[in-house]
Parts: C-alpha cells; sequence; structure tokens
C-alpha cells in the first residue's frame, strides 16, 4: 500500500512481485508451479518482436523450465473446469427459478464492479470461481496429492493479462490452509522483463510441451477464454451436450463472436429447458448499460458474459502494448486464439479427457461437494462495507476534535 503512494506507476510493487517469484524459484525446498492463461500465448512474443497472434506456448514452457520452474502448466485446463462448473449452474438456475441472468464470474474486475455498484445483483453472479483461483485450488489439493508434493510448500505462480488478477489472488476467501491458492501474479509485461532480465530471448526457443498426466491438457474452448464471446461460446457447447445428448452441430457459435460492445443470441436446448437468451458485453461501461437494462426488466437474458476490458483479456492492461495500431494487435491476437480453437484435436471442455479423469478420480461430479468447496465463492456488498468504513472513519476524526 505504502508503495503506491509514493509510487503512482505500481513500478515497485511490480518489482516486488519479480522478486517473490526469483525468491521462489531460487528456494530449493519449495516446489513452484506455474500457469498462465490463455490470452497470454498469442501476445507475449510481441515484446520479443514476434508478430501478434503468433502462438508461442510451446516457447512459454520452455522459457519458465528455464527459469526453473518445477511444474508448467495451463490456465486453460481449469478454464475446461470452469465450463463445467458453471454450465451445470447455469442449468440448476434455470430449473430451480435461481436469480437470472446468470453473470460470468472469470473477471475480477467485473466482479468487483458488481460488488461495488451493483451489491444488490450478487447473487446473479456464477459463484464458480476464475480459472486462475480454481486452478490453485486444484493445485494445492489433487496435483499435490498425485504428485506426492507437500501442499506447503507448493508455491503457485501465475502470468495473466491485468493486474485485477493480483487483487483476486489476494482476496481473503482464496487461501487454503493460511496461504494463498495462488501465491503471486505476474502480469505478461512483467513476465516479458522477467525473461529479458534472466537473458532469454523468447523467439530462440524450441517449443516444449507440456507434461503432466494430470492438469496437463486443454480444450479449443479453453483457450478462447483469452477473448470476449470466448467463455460463452465454449458454455454453450457443454450445455447443449448436457441437456441434448449431443454435440452442437456448429461448433463455432459465430453470434457471440466480434467486437459490438454488446452482443445478444439465442440458443434453443429443448427438452423442457428451451430457448436460452444470451449477451456478451465488454469494457465496463457497456457491462453498466446492460445492468441498468436487466434490472429495469427491459432485457430478459438467462447467461450474460462480461469482461472489463476491451476485446476482453487478449486486450488486457498488462498485455505488451502493441508499436502496431491498438485495434490491429487486438484483432490478430484474437485471430490467434480462434485459430488454436480451430486446430486444437478437442474443442469441449467436457470432452478433454484430463477434466474426465479429475472428476472421476477426485471431485466426483460438478457442483458435487469437493466441488462446492474447492471451486465456489460467494462475493459481498463492498457499497456498504466502504461507506460504513468512511463513516467511521468521519466519527473518529469528529471525536478526536
Ligand atoms: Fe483482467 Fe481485463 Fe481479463 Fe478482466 S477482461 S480478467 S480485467 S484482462
Amino acid at each position: 500500500g505504502q508503495c503506491i503512494l509514493v509510487c503512482p506507476v505500481g513500478a515497485l510493487a511490480e518489482k516486488n512481485d519479480i522478486e517473490e517469484v526469483m525468491d521462489y524459484l531460487y528456494d530449493p525446498e519449495l516446489v513452484t508451479v506455474f500457469q498462465f492463461a490463455p490470452a497470454i500465448r498469442t501476445a507475449v512474443g510481441e515484446e520479443f518482436g514476434i508478430s501478434a497472434g503468433t502462438n508461442v506456448e510451446g516457447q512459454i514452457i520452455t522459457a519458465l523450465k528455464k527459469l526453473g520452474a518445477d511444474v508448467v502448466l495451463d490456465t486453460n485446463f481449469t478454464a475446461d473446469l470452469v465450463i463445467m462448473e458453471e454450465g451445470s449452474e447455469l442449468l440448476k438456475r434455470v430449473k430451480d427459478s435461481d436469480p437470472l441472468p446468470m453473470f460470468t464470474s472469470c473477471c475480477p474486475a467485473w466482479v468487483s464492479y458488481v460488488e461495488k455498484n451493483y451489491p444488490e445483483m450478487k447473487e446473479h453472479v456464477s459463484t464458480t470461481k476464475s480459472p486462475q483461483q480454481c486452478f490453485g485450488a486444484i493445485a494445492k489439493t489433487y496435483l499435490a496429492e498425485k504428485m506426492d508434493i507437500d501442499a506447503q510448500k507448493m508455491r503457485v505462480v501465475s502470468i495473466m493479462p491485468c493486474t485485477a488478477k493480483k487483487g483476486e489472488a489476494k482476496r481473503p476467501e482464496f487461501t487454503r490452509d493460511g496461504r494463498p491458492e495462488v501465491d503471486v501474479v505476474l502480469t505478461t509485461r512483467e513476465f516479458a522483463r522477467l525473461m529479458n532480465r534472466e537473458g532469454i530471448q523468447l523467439a530462440d526457443l524450441e517449443p516444449s510441451d507440456f507434461d503432466n498426466q494430470w492438469m496437463g491438457d486443454y480444450s479449443g474452448a479453453a483457450v478462447i477464454f483469452g477473448t470476449t464471446g470466448g467463455v460463452m461460446e465454449a458454455a454453450i457447447r457443454t450445455v447443449h451436450k448436457v441437456v441434448t445428448g449431443a454435440e452442437l452441430a456448429q461448433v463455432e457459435f459465430a453470434a457471440v463472436r466480434g467486437l459490438e460492445n454488446i452482443r445478444e443470441a439465442e440458443v434453443d436446448l429443448g427438452k423442457g429447458i428451451g430457448p436460452v437468451k444470451l449477451a456478451v458485453a465488454h469494457t465496463l461501461k457497456a457491462a453498466g448499460q446492460l445492468m441498468e437494462a436487466v434490472k429495469s426488466g427491459e432485457a430478459d437474458y438467462q447467461f450474460v458474459e462480461v469482461m472489463a476490458c476491451p476485446g476482453g483479456c487478449m486486450g488486457g492492461g498488462g498485455q505488451p502494448r502493441s508499436k502496431h495500431a491498438y485495434q490491429a494487435s487486438r484483432l490478430e491476437r484474437q485471430q490467434g486464439l480462434y485459430t488454436i480453437d480451430k486446430d486444437a484435436p478437442v474443442r469441449q471442455s467436457h470432452n478433454n479427457p484430463l477434466i474426465r479423469k479429475l472428476y472421476d478420480e477426485y471431485l466426483e461430479k460438478p457442483l458435487g461437494h469437493k466441488s462446492h468447496h474447492l471451486l465456489h465463492t460467494t462475493y459481498s456488498d463492498r457499497k456498504r462495507l466502504v461507506k460504513h468504513t468512511m463513516k467511521e472513519i468521519w466519527q473518529e476524526i469528529e471525536d478526536r476534535t
């Protein structure tokens, strides 16, 4: 906190997180487990002269191994897991007449926007934690057990597209046995700075594969979490299969693609569920408009995806500031993500074999007892908290004077 006062650009705070990662890497007692978000792989290359949209996933794995990481995994694995939980949650809400529309919860800037500005709507936010936090929770339980690692000695490091993810990792509810689920978060630019500092030239590296039989696989649906509309598209692929028993004939759900600030679509799930109205919004301005429409009853969606940054995480504040025109770079990053999805051997979260194994061997079923404990959370009314605290502060000042 003090640092922010003396250093408005946050450079010192960033340095501290890089130092913390180095401390973990140099400590022989600790086991470091890295995750990186979907949007990183088509953007970080820009810091090393690689064109926007180029998938450098394999080079990121090699770079992290060179830095001394013990285990390198992908947030995409838990993006698939989020789809299983959030999709099931949507169906439960529809069946049980629980609050609708359900809003996505992957973007912490959006979640805190609701808590501060629309606390009366917090029951509408999916209780499923974000992929980053699900990763921490599963790594420190299931993975630790499978790899025979003492969870207390495990340090989970994330590479994320924004500083909002740092705030999310620090939420007190996201702790396990006295330690955070995610120990430290670096932004994409901080990660690039760390590589530069350690003399790692990403562009020169040979790509490596994820090498983990428990969390080392992901579907095409997971990778599009990095663009606006991606969570919605991924969820529809799975919800359709769960309800109808059949895969969507057209995997790509074009109605939610694009870059308009608010996009609407409808999907017919038949079998007692019927048509489901969907909306996708990016930027908090668009989200605010959408929230007002929902509150006034003007809009009757069942499922709404919101991402705070323009374009979603690919346009996150911690991403490289490209030397190209900004918009062009965003479109290239987005195209890169859609290409990875298109070429993926498995394109639906429920068909990720390691997600099936995780449920078979550990979680049992979506929304089950273990899932509830590890993968779901609740939200707070932070408006009241702020008002109350300010009132207290003024009261104290008055009392003193
Ligand atoms: Fe972070 Fe922006 Fe993605 Fe939200 S949309 S998680 S603020 S990068």
